[in-house]
């Protein structure tokens, strides 16, 4: 059975999230307040109605519960943002994802339980100054405050040297967990495995251990 998604709020981050779940053949019902938005989706998304979904009549009508998952994308209005998704929890919607517009915004949905809290403003940031800062970092996955996984292109400092003799894990204490080398990945390389120039590494480890292999041995 295809999942059925809703998508609130149709500003830069919901329309777009409807957008590519639409373009990737899902059932997604777009709902905001204001009826320009509405209208722009309505031949995007399967259905697109206009509604106040901080109305849990509104909610209850639109038989929001039988969706598999509910976007809340609805930014400045932060109020409005909690109690939908209060009324979503309430209503027992199983998967929700919440837009996150600050620190505190982030705190309280948690509190009342979304599911998954993004934070693309912050988190997008944060990547880009990654980015912006070593040039070897392609992207970076934070695990946690102190690990991440990072994808790291290769260079001819260690181009031509097997991860063994690179001696990677005892010297740098990170993990390769992975190789993209043009269009192939190699999940798990042995440690006999040689680095090409060109390859893109995926490690695994604390921030600072990566940092160190960056600067030492890049
Ligand atoms: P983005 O950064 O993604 O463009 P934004 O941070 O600018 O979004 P807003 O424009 O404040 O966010 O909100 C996104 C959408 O949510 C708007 O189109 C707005 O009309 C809609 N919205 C706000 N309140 C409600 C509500 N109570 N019910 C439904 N939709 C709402
Ligand atoms: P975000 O989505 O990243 O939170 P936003 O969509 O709300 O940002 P704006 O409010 O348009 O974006 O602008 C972001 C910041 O840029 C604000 O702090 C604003 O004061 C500042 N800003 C806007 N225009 C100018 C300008 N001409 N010169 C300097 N700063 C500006
Ligand atoms: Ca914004």
């Amino acid at each position: 059975m295809k999942k059925e998604f809703a998508v609130i709020g149709l500003g830069r981050f919901g329309g777009s999230i409807c957008r590519a779940l639409s373009e990737e053949g899902m059932e997604v019902l777009a709902i905001d307040i204001d009826e320009d938005k509405v209208n722009e989706f309505a031949n995007i998304a399967s259905h697109a109605v206009v509604a106040d979904t901080t109305d849990e009549a509104v909610l209850k009508s639109l038989g929001i519960r039988n969706f598999d998952h509910v976007i809340v994308a609805i930014g400045d209005n932060i109020q409005a943002s909690i109690l939908t998704t209060l009324m979503l929890k309430e209503l027992g919607v199983k998967h929700i994802t919440v837009k996150a517009q600050n620190d505190y915004h982030e705190k309280v949905l948690s509190k009342i339980g979304a599911d998954y809290i993004v934070h693309p403003e912050r988190d997008m940031g944060k990547r880009i100054a990654h980015h912006i800062i070593s040039n070897n970092v392609l992207d970076y996955l934070e695990l946690s405050d102190e690990h991440s996984i990072v994808e790291i292109a290769a260079n001819g400092n260690i181009a031509g040297h097997s991860i063994m003799e690179l001696d990677i894990r005892a010297k740098y204490g990170i993990n390769i967990v992975a190789i993209k080398r043009n269009k192939e990945i190699i999940v798990s390389p042995q440690a006999n495995e040689v680095i090409q120039s060109g390859d893109i590494l995926i490690v695994i480890g604390a921030d600072t251990d990566i940092n160190r292999f960056e600067k030492k041995a890049l």
